[in-house]
């Protein structure tokens, strides 16, 4: 039996009826662009997030954009962040012409370590972005205190961690925004490209609207240059169905991990997920460190078994990246991260049988 990493049909078909007919109504009225089906999952995710602004665009790396230039980032500033992340979190300070600054992270976690973050900052460092990995906050309350400190902006990259706490407080809501992907495969997933920015400060949330929408503050009036990027009113109704159960499948991913930990007790060669006990980690992915990487990987392949690497190659070191002049070995922690880090196949929907399989695929190559 195939084993995939992620299987979207199984939370697709129980939820057919009201997605399918939520979409059909949205087509009738032919209410495409910021229909009030945007307007009314802000405010169903302002009510989940308990913040006081949400405000829908295009996507999770949009959202980063949309976040930096509202809070006035400008070419050449600074911006500190983790080499172990999705690209988006690095390139979308790049895109608005200010620097990444890349801190070296946490070697349980692979959050980054706030420790790390005051010696990196200078006069030209305005923000930090964190980003809850994996479905578990970072430490927030020590990057709070040096932000504080040096007056430096916090945005949370909450692209992978919607639902997660931190210290009972939820991610995203701790800094001056947060910002969400809502690609198919995240925690609250669409059907197709979609984020969120959030925030509790009013001006912000103006700027962003405003933002969204080609930088328009009245109608063909245009207080700043802005972008296109809206929350597709179709994306938005399949968002509100799901919103309702996000609880409930990022309950089931806790079980599903919890379960996976069971299962790999006792195998030397594999350290599951560090989890800290004052976090309530949603595991957007269940990830192990392990040994001989690589070639497990290729074992389970042949198996029928999915897994996949986040992240192979750290941003620093990335050819895009060159001119930042980063040399292998400047971050240590995150260059060996890369080459231990494994997702096991993991959705809130995962059977016991297909955790079983992978768990003994796993057995089996470290015992031959
Ligand atoms: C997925 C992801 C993004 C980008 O989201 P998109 O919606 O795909 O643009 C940004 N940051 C992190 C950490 C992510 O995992």
């Amino acid at each position: 039996m195939k084993v995939a990493l992620c299987n979207l049909k199984k939370q697709y078909l129980p939820l057919k009826k009201e997605i399918d007919t939520a979409i059909a109504k949205i087509i009738n009225s032919t209410s495409f662009i910021l229909g009030k089906e945007v307007e009314n999952f802000e405010r169903h995710l302002e009510k989940y997030l308990d913040i006081k602004y949400g405000v829908g665009c295009a996507s999770g790396t949009d959202a980063i954009i949309l976040a930096l230039r509202a809070l006035g980032i400008q070419p050449g500033d600074e911006v500190i962040t983790t080499p172990f992340t999705f690209i988006s979190t690095a390139s979308s300070i790049t895109r608005i012409g200010a620097k990444p600054l890349f801190v070296d992270i946490d070697p349980q976690t692979f959050n980054i370590d706030p420790i790390q973050i005051e010696k990196r900052i200078t006069k030209k460092t305005k923000a930090i972005i964190v980003v809850h990995l994996f479905g578990q906050a970072c430490r927030m309350s020590e990057v709070l205190k040096i932000a504080k400190r040096y007056k430096l902006k916090v945005i949370e990259d909450n692209a992978q961690s919607l639902g997660s706490r931190y210290k009972g407080k939820l991610t995203a809501t701790m800094g001056d925004i947060g910002t969400l992907s809502f690609f198919p495969a995240k925690t609250l997933g669409g059907f197709g490209d979609g984020g969120a920015v959030v925030t509790n400060k009013k001006k912000l949330a103006e700027n962003l609207k405003c933002l969204r929408l080609h930088g328009t503050s009245k109608q063909y009036y245009y207080q700043e240059i802005g972008y296109n990027s809206r929350l597709d009113t179709l994306q938005a109704a399949v968002l509100n169905i799901k919103l309702k159960y996000l609880n409930k499948f990022n309950a089931l991913r806790r079980e599903k991990a919890e379960q996976y930990n069971r299962l790999l007790e006792g195998i030397a060669e594999v350290k599951i997920p560090y989890a800290y006990k004052d976090n309530y980690h949603i595991y957007g992915q269940y990830v192990v460190t392990i040994k001989q990487r690589d070639q497990l990987k290729q074992y389970l392949t042949k198996q029928g078994i999915a897994s996949a690497i986040y992240y192979p190659y750290p941003l620093h070191l990335q050819p895009c990246y060159k001119d930042l002049n980063y040399q292998k070995g400047a971050l240590k922690v995150t260059e060996a991260s890369c080459k231990k880090v494994l997702a096991l196949p993991f959705y809130p929907e995962i059977s016991l049988k297909e955790q079983k399989q992978v768990v003994s695929a796993i057995k089996s190559f470290y015992s031959s």
